[in-house]
């Protein structure tokens, strides 16, 4: 007989055997991309922090501002303990800045997902996924029952062939993407997945986790559902979903993870009003994590980023662990990106760049990639 304890033992010495295992540090965050990690202070890459606004005054300020006034917790349920006016003015802005009808902001992105996704289609429906979308974005179509297809990734040719084939067979469809790939930075044709779901009579929903307050929004052909984070860019947390009043008044009724979650403390919606705030503001502040990711990319001959993400793709587990060793030796944290979260065969160091980093951080990063021969 295996207890417990006993089976989770061999079940982590598997994950050890592939270089799978997986454990936390304790990490401390600092003013600008400063952590200190095991007694040493290092520039980090490893944040989704891309606009440093975790720290920015006003949004510390507005959070202060909001515990003192209406304190540390919400207490209940959006639908059970009311609506915090706070909600209401951030919901407003979020569907101002999407040019939308209407918003909702969830506990988180995760929970915006795995809450939205099963709300709006079920047993009788199909969902076509990019083959890379997020996690949370797959277990809400798991959690919805609908039959999930996944088309080859940023491929409209082979989302066009599935819906041709399938289509018929469901009462709705409902097409994921992102806008831009959270480990790989590249961007979704999300206005031709559009155009494509008008002819077939599907919805688009977008997860733009890593565009907000970096990338333009949608032109004409919106999708029909935008979510996103507060969690990244904007520096606080928190998840929204942007789409007309009638899709976001379902959401009230249907989607879980809204409807039996308690609601983010005060302080969260305050600093995220804040955030959005500087989002609208400052333009400049906006355009640097895309500056210096184009940097890094022409210091190591790769071709122009479209976000502010640049992945390294090194191979096996164990070679993306030694380069992020490596950095981490030479002052400078990258987490070595893994599967499950990135398919076999192409670990990473994943750079995520931010306007508080400087130029000189930059070089030397990659300046050290180039030495070591990982790029
Ligand atoms: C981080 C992320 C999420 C989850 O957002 P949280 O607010 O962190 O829960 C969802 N989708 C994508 C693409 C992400 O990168």
């Amino acid at each position: 007989m295996a207890t417990l304890d006993d089976t989770a033992h061999a079940r982590l010495k598997l994950l050890e055997g592939k270089h799978l295992k997986r454990s936390i540090t304790e990490t401390r965050r600092g003013q600008d991309a400063l952590v200190e990690r095991g007694g040493q202070r290092l520039v980090s890459f490893s944040c989704n922090d891309y606009l440093g606004l975790s720290q920015h005054p006003a949004v510390v300020a507005a959070s202060q501002k909001a515990l003192v006034e209406y304190g540390a917790g919400a207490g209940a349920s959006r639908l059970t303990g009311g609506n915090h006016p706070l909600y209401e003015a951030l919901e407003g802005m979020l569907a101002s800045l999407k040019k939308t009808k209407a918003a909702c902001v969830f506990g988180s992105g995760y929970l915006a997902n795995v809450g939205t996704i099963p709300a709006l289609v079920d047993a009788n429906d199909l969902i076509l996924a990019d083959k890379l979308v997020h996690a949370c974005m797959l277990d809400g179509a798991r959690l919805s029952g609908a039959t999930v297809m996944r088309f080859a990734h940023n491929n409209v040719e082979h989302c066009k062939m599935l819906l041709e084939e399938q289509r018929a067979d469901f009462q709705h469809c409902l097409i994921l993407t992102e806008t831009v790939f959270s480990m790989d930075g590249d961007r979704a044709p999300v206005a031709e997945l559009v155009k494509l779901a008008r002819k077939h009579d599907a919805w688009v929903l977008t997860d733009d986790a890593h565009g907000l307050g970096l990338i333009a929004g949608e032109g004409k052909e919106k999708p029909d559902i935008q979510m996103g984070t507060l969690s990244k860019a904007a520096g606080g947390y928190g998840g929204y979903v942007c789409a007309s009043r009638q899709v976001i008044e379902l959401l009230h009724s249907n989607a879980r993870s809204l409807v039996f979650s308690t609601a983010l403390p005060p302080t969260v919606v305050g600093a995220a009003i804040a955030a959005l705030k500087v989002i609208r503001e400052d333009k400049a502040r906006c355009k640097k994590p895309l500056e210096r990711a184009r940097q890094f990319a022409e210091l190591l001959n790769y071709p122009e980023p479209q976000s502010a993400i640049v992945p390294v793709v090194l191979g096996e587990p164990e070679r993306a662990l030694k380069a992020s060793a490596m950095l981490e030796k030479n002052g400078y944290y990258v987490a070595a990106i893994r599967p499950p979260t990135v398919p076999p065969k192409s670990s990473r160091l994943r750079f995520a760049f931010s306007a508080v980093h400087t130029e000189a951080q930059v070089r030397q990063a990659a300046a050290l990639l180039t030495k070591h021969g990982y790029a």
